[in-house]
């Protein structure tokens, strides 16, 4: 949920794959309440987030060849509870976490 033009090459890669990670955990049907509980997730935010994500990954010149495989017409199906669907990320801990983790990140955020 950071900003990805601030992301260091490691952490926007890695973000990307969790977002496809994450749609193949809804469609095993393997449950994420728990997540969702913790402010981890923002699912209805899943897809828009991907976009961004792939978007700056291209404008660096980086390779996406992995289109999220998600239909707005599914996305009732994929939320497995009400728990799951409203959950909402907590973006300035987001931030603060990733920043205490990676020096880049936060070097590149604060230039
Ligand atoms: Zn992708
Ligand atoms: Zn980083």
């Amino acid at each position: 949920m950071v900003d990805t033009t601030t992301m260091c090459r490691k952490h926007l890669l890695g973000e990307h794959v969790e977002t496809h990670m994450i749609l193949g955990t809804l469609k095993s049907g393997i449950r994420l309440d728990g997540y969702a509980r913790n402010n981890l997730l923002e699912l209805k935010s899943l897809k828009k987030r991907h976009d961004e994500l792939a978007t700056e990954m291209v404008r660096r010149g980086y390779n996406h060849q992995s289109p999220l495989d998600w239909k707005e017409e599914d996305t009732d199906s994929l939320f497995q509870t009400d728990e799951v669907k409203n959950s909402k990320v907590d973006k300035s801990l987001s931030l603060e976490e990733l920043h205490t983790r990676c020096s880049e990140c936060r070097n590149n955020h604060s230039s």
